[in-house]
C-alpha cells in the first residue's frame, strides 16, 4: 500500500469510525452468532498473494462486525465499561502511527517523560499520598503481580530474585470476593493457590480486619510468612469496599505490604464524595486503577502506583550489555517498572484524555455513571417483585426476580437463569450475573460513555417486561 492509498482508506475509516459510534444504537450489543461461526467464514490459511483493501475492509464488514459485542453500545451493561471516546481514539491512532517501543527512556524520551507527568497528575486527582509514583501497564493483572512479586522480594531482601524458593511458606491474604486474577497472579509469583487466604466479608460483602489479623496471626504461629493483604476497592461482583484504614492497621502492626485493588471503582476517587473509599491510604504500599474501566480510555491502560518506586525497580531491573545507554543514572527507564521489556506509548491517550475532560468532564460522567445506578438500585428497591442483593455504592447494582410463588432458592435460581438467558438473547440490553451470598445475582452497570437516563430506564423496562411476559 502506498501513502495515497493509505490517505485514501484512512479518510474513509475515520468517516466509518464516526459512523460506528453514532449509530452504535442500531446494532445488537451482543453478538448473536453460535461458537465456530465467524471461524468457518474464515479461510483455513493465510493468503499467498496480497489482497486489495477493498477486499478485507469487505470482510471487516461482513464476518467481523457480526461476531462482535459492541462494548461502546450504550445498553452495554454487562461485567463492567471498558468505556472509550474520541479523544482516547484520536491519540490511538497516532501512538499506531509513531509505532515507537517505549522501553526506556532513550527509546522514546517524550514517552517517558509523558508517562511520569501523566501518573503523577492522576495520582493527585485521586487524592493518593504525594510521595507515590506510577507506571502505566497493560492490565490490573499485571500490576498485581508486580505487587506480590515486589512484596515477594521485600520480605526476602531479594533472596528469591537471587536464589529461587528454598522451602520458605508464604501466605497472601484477600476477601472471599476478590478478583479471581488474584488467584492466578498467586500462582503465576510461585506461590501456589494453597497459600491463599480468602478472609471472609462482612454482610456488605467487605473483608474483616478482624478475621484478617486472626488468619495472620495463625500463619506465623505455623511458620508461614505472611506476606501481602489485596483489599478490593471495589470487588468485582458488587463494587463492595474493603476497609482500607482499618486493614492497614493490620497490616502496619503485622508489617505485610498492603496493595489495593481498586481495577474499577478506583476511578471513582476522582470525586471528593468518594474520597472516604480510600481513607488515608497511610498504609496502602501500592494502588491499582484501570482508567481503561471508566475513564474514558480506550483498552489497554492501567495504572500502576507504588509508594516506593525504588522497590519496584529493584524487582524487577536486570541491566545486560545491550539495554544500557548513557543516561540511566538520569532517567527513568520503564522496562525496570514491570514484567514486559517492550511497551506501548499508552500515556499518550492518557494524556489526550485529561486534557480533552479536564478533571470536571471526568467528574461529570462519574457522576452521571453514579446518577443511573443510584436510580435503578431505588427502582428495584421500590418493586415487589425484586429484590436488592448488596448494597450499590456506586453504579453496579445486584438484584434478582423474585417470581410469584417462587419460595424455594432452586427454583428463584432457575427463574433469574432464564430470565437473563432472554435478555441477552434480545441483544437489545447486554447484562451478567454473579453469585453473592450462594445467591444467583443479576448485575447491571450503567457504565458506558455515552450512556443517557433514556438508556437506563429502557433496560429496567425490558428487564420488567421480560420477567413479566416469563410469568404468563
Ligand atoms: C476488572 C478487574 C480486575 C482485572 O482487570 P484486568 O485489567 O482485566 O486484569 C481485577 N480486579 C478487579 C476488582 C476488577 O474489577
Amino acid at each position: 500500500m502506498d501513502s495515497e492509498a493509505f490517505r485514501r482508506h484512512a479518510h474513509e475509516l475515520v468517516d466509518w469510525m464516526a459512523d460506528y459510534i453514532e449509530s452504535i444504537e442500531e446494532r445488537p450489543v451482543k453478538a448473536r452468532v453460535a461458537p465456530g461461526e465467524i471461524a468457518g467464514k474464515l479461510p483455513e490459511s493465510g493468503p499467498e498473494a496480497g489482497e486489495g483493501m477493498e477486499a478485507i475492509l469487505a470482510d471487516f464488514r461482513g464476518i467481523i462486525l457480526p461476531g462482535m459485542t459492541h462494548w461502546q453500545h450504550p445498553m452495554f451493561m454487562a461485567y463492567f465499561p471498558a468505556n472509550s471516546s474520541y479523544p482516547s481514539l484520536l491519540a490511538e491512532m497516532l501512538t499506531a502511527t509513531l509505532g515507537a517501543q517505549c522501553m526506556s527512556w532513550e527509546t522514546s524520551p517524550a514517552a517517558a517523560e509523558l508517562e511520569g507527568r501523566v501518573m503523577n497528575w492522576l495520582r493527585d486527582w485521586l487524592g493518593l499520598p504525594a510521595e507515590f509514583e506510577g507506571v502505566i501497564q497493560d492490565t490490573a493483572s499485571t500490576a498485581t503481580l508486580c505487587a506480590l512479586l515486589s512484596a515477594r522480594e521485600r520480605v526476602t531482601d531479594f533472596g528469591i530474585n537471587e536464589r529461587g524458593f528454598s522451602g520458605q511458606r508464604f501466605a497472601v491474604y484477600c476477601s472471599t470476593e476478590a478478583h479471581s486474577s488474584i488467584e492466578k497472579d498467586v500462582r503465576i509469583a510461585g506461590f501456589g493457590s494453597a497459600s491463599l487466604r480468602k478472609i471472609p466479608v462482612d454482610d456488605e460483602f467487605a473483608m474483616q480486619p478482624r478475621e484478617l489479623a486472626a488468619r495472620i496471626e495463625a500463619d506465623r504461629a505455623e511458620g508461614v510468612t505472611p506476606l501481602c493483604v489485596i483489599a478490593a476497592l471495589g470487588t468485582t461482583s458488587s463494587t463492595a469496599i474493603d476497609p482500607i484504614d482499618a486493614i492497614g492497621e493490620v497490616c502496619r502492626a503485622q508489617d505485610v505490604w498492603l496493595h489495593v485493588d481498586a481495577a474499577y471503582a478506583g476511578t471513582a476517587l476522582l470525586l471528593p464524595e468518594c474520597r472516604w473509599m480510600l481513607g488515608s491510604a497511610r498504609d496502602v504500599d501500592s494502588l491499582v486503577v484501570n482508567p481503561h474501566k471508566w475513564m474514558a480510555t480506550n483498552f489497554d491502560c492501567t495504572a500502576y502506583f507504588v509508594r516506593d518506586p525504588e522497590m519496584l525497580v529493584h524487582t524487577f531491573d536486570i541491566q545486560p550489555e545491550y539495554l544500557k545507554t548513557r543516561v540511566d543514572d538520569r532517567v527513568r527507564n520503564y522496562r525496570d517498572w514491570g514484567i514486559q521489556l517492550g511497551r506501548r506509548f499508552r500515556a499518550l491517550k492518557l494524556w489526550f484524555v485529561m486534557r480533552s475532560f479536564g478533571r470536571e468532564g471526568i467528574q461529570a460522567m462519574l457522576r452521571r455513571h453514579i446518577e443511573h445506578g443510584q436510580w435503578l438500585a431505588a427502582a428495584i428497591d421500590e418493586h415487589a417483585a425484586f429484590e436488592r442483593l448488596a448494597p450499590a455504592p456506586l453504579n453496579c447494582v445486584c438484584f434478582r426476580w423474585l417470581p410469584p410463588g417462587a419460595e424455594d432458592e432452586a427454583t428463584i435460581e432457575r427463574s433469574n437463569r432464564g430470565l437473563l438467558a432472554k435478555i441477552q438473547d434480545s441483544a437489545e440490553l447486554y447484562l451478567t450475573h454473579t453469585r453473592l451470598g450462594g445467591r444467583y445475582a443479576l448485575r447491571i452497570v450503567p457504565g458506558q460513555t455515552r450512556v443517557e437516563h433514556r438508556h437506563v430506564e429502557a433496560a429496567w423496562r425490558l428487564v420488567r417486561e421480560t420477567a413479566a411476559a416469563l410469568e404468563d
